[in-house]
């Protein structure tokens, strides 16, 4: 996770901590440093610039900071401004009366389907209650996938075959969720290869109807800049309150962690880190940074 970030930054750490004084070449050839190793792992390329102004910014005129040396600051500067880039953390909204609703949107194949299983079995472990929903009417493989990882983790799960409406279908199987006393609900809706108007529509209708109070856009780190461009559709649409990012295992270059909040404006909540179901891990901006800046 983040090795090629790691990595290049740890050489440009390296440099710095030699450096005893700051003077303008010291700086203009660690923002190219910065600048190319962030190209290299696809960061969004507004992200790239602003991250680079506000640090040019600090840097001119910097004191040392007390204790630490002129490379040390600006390594300091460049934490600072990674964790700046990621944002705060960002609990897991609830509703003041259960159950809280928790839907789940994005493309198929993103792992959306296996994030319902991991979430769910996430907020078993805290002591909730927690059941999941398929809102999926047109793939009836993708109710019974869910079902079975429900069954993994010993937790309800909630389908309707018969049912050919997704929005009516939402409404019978939360209410049947409702009865059985949940504290939370996890929807796991339909996915699509490409964004259409339809898939939108379903699910403008689903949040209507449910009122929830997150709607997490599931999204691969594997697809790069797409997925944010894909991200900013759904949410122009649908309206997201966080993101999950899966398939941090893999050979991801890691720039969509680092572009999702500024340029979509919101917040990673969770990321995905390997196929098992335990393999999940709620996203803590200031450990990323640490891991990044070695
Ligand atoms: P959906 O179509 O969006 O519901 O996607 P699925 O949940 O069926 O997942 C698609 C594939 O991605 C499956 O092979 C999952 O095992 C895999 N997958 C999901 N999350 C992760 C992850 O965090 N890491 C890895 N390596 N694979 C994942």
């Amino acid at each position: 996770m983040f090795e090629l970030l790691t990595e290049r930054f740890s050489g440009i750490v390296e440099k710095l901590k030699r450096v005893k004084r700051l003077d303008e070449k010291t700086v203009e050839e660690a923002l190219k440093d910065i600048r190319r190793a962030l190209i290299e792992a696809d960061v969004n390329i507004e992200v790239i610039k602003s991250f680079l102004d506000d640090l040019k910014q600090k840097l001119v005129g910097q004191e040392v900071i007390k204790g630490l040396n002129a490379g040390e600051t600006v390594i300091k500067l460049i934490y600072d401004e990674v964790l700046n880039i990621l944002g705060e953390e960002a609990p897991l909204q609830r509703s003041e009366k259960p159950p809280t609703v928790i839907m789940l949107v994005g493309l198929q194949g993103t792992g959306k389907t296996t994030t319902a299983g991991k979430l769910a079995k996430w907020l078993k472990s805290k002591g909730y209650k927690v059941g999941l929903v398929s809102t999926d009417v047109r793939r009836p493989a993708a109710g019974k996938q869910l079902c079975t990882l429900a069954k993994t983790i010993d937790v309800p799960c909630f389908i309707d075959e018969e049912e050919k409406d997704a929005v009516r279908l939402t409404e019978k199987v939360i209410q049947k969720a409702k009865e059985a006393g949940l504290s939370h609900i996890i929807l796991d809706t339909a996915g699509r290869l490409h964004i259409d108007q339809e898939l939108m529509d379903e699910l403008v209708h689903i949040k209507e109807k449910v009122n929830p109070s997150e709607i997490l856009y599931v999204a691969d780190a594997m697809q790069g800049q797409d997925a944010i461009s894909t991200a900013e559709e759904f949410h122009n649409r649908v309206g997201l309150t966080g993101v999950i990012l899966t398939k941090l295992d893999g050979d991801a270059k890691g720039g969509i962690a680092l572009s999702v909040r500024k340029v979509i404006g919101v917040p990673i909540k969770f990321i995905g880190v390997g196929e098992k179901i335990e393999d999940f891990q709620q996203f803590h901006p200031d450990r990323i940074a640490q891991r990044i800046l070695g």
